[in-house]
């Protein structure tokens, strides 16, 4: 019997998106267009196809337009350079995603520098995760910005907390260290050279959770009464999803759990539509 409460990601999300779709009207009266959201998808991997296609039907259903790019997976570096720097000049689009990973042979690092950092939507580039770094975010990388706005409308109180990220990518571990700090946490960053995994777990008052293997983190491992936000998605062999934490000894013992699905991954969905509705306010706005 789990006696943590279960952080409702899917409930949470929803509500995020009926206050997006109700921006995003306010801006479609305003400017006679919709808020715009290009979402490139290289190649033919099927779970990015499933990520972009959920992606796409949630803007259909906030009143966002998306603009889909389908593009092969053997593209030249330069037409996919060409490609995202005719979505930088064009007016009627506020954000850009490119879905990672990207094919072989191309570099995402490149291709995310030169995404404008005012389309940004992901907040990947360099110079949205550079403003998070100096406490003024502006587009915040969506996965890390779900998991504070989660913790707010649960009363999870961040500042003074003891919080452990275990996972250092630069997409979900590093802007999600950043974005404790920024609400006032003390934060130890794990990775795959950290010398005692469980110890910085068992002294931790909140733990993420991002590294992308089953069961990592142990529930033995959680004090009681933590708040723990599993990240990680993993397919097991029998075609389930589940997370990065052991999660029915996890929620013995831990105060808030999220689940897997249900989790981090609807709100991250949610946030993305949320930062573009920001770009195209800002972008018309100045
Ligand atoms: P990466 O593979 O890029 O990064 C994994 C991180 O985990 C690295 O920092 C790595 O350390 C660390 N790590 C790996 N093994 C260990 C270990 N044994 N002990 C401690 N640290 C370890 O993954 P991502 O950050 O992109 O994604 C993480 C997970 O989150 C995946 O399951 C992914 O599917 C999921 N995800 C979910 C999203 C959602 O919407 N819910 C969105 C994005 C990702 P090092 O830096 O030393 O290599």
């Amino acid at each position: 019997m789990s006696k943590a409460a279960i952080l409702d990601g899917k409930a949470v999300a929803a509500r995020v998106r009926a206050e997006v779709r109700v921006r995003a009207a306010g801006f479609t009266a305003a400017h006679g267009r919709a808020p715009g959201l290009a979402v490139v998808k290289v190649g033919s991997d099927p779970a990015s196809a499933v990520y972009v296609r959920n992606k796409r039907l949630a803007c259909d259903e906030a009143g966002i337009e998306s603009f889909a790019f389908d593009l092969p997976d053997h593209i030249a570096r330069a037409a996919l350079v060409a490609q995202v720097k005719a979505l930088n000049d064009a007016p009627e689009v506020d954000g850009i995603l490119v879905q990672l990973p990207l094919p072989n042979g191309l570099d995402a690092n490149e291709i995310m520098d030169l995404v404008d950092p005012a389309k940004d939507v992901d907040g990947f580039h360099p110079y949205n995760t550079g403003l998070l770094a100096q406490k003024r975010p502006r587009l915040r990388p969506c996965t890390p910005f779900g998991v504070i706005r989660l913790a707010q409308e649960y009363g999870i109180g961040l500042t003074g907390l003891r919080a452990t990220v275990v996972g250092a990518s630069n997409i979900v571990g590093r802007p999600m260290a950043l974005e404790l700090m920024l609400a006032g946490a003390t934060v130890t960053v794990c990775h795959t050279r950290t010398r005692d995994l469980q110890s910085e777990v068992e002294r931790a008052e909140l733990v993420v959770a991002a590294v992308g293997k089953p069961g990592m983190v142990r529930g033995a491992w959680i004090r009681p009464g933590a708040a723990v936000f599993d990240v990680g998605i993993n397919r097991t062999e029998a075609g389930r999803l589940v997370g990065d934490v052991e999660y029915a000894v996890a929620a013995e013992r831990a105060a808030w759990i999220t689940p897997v699905p249900g989790g981090i991954g609807p709100m991250t969905i949610a946030m993305l539509l949320s930062n573009t509705v920001d770009a195209a306010e800002r972008r018309a706005h100045g």
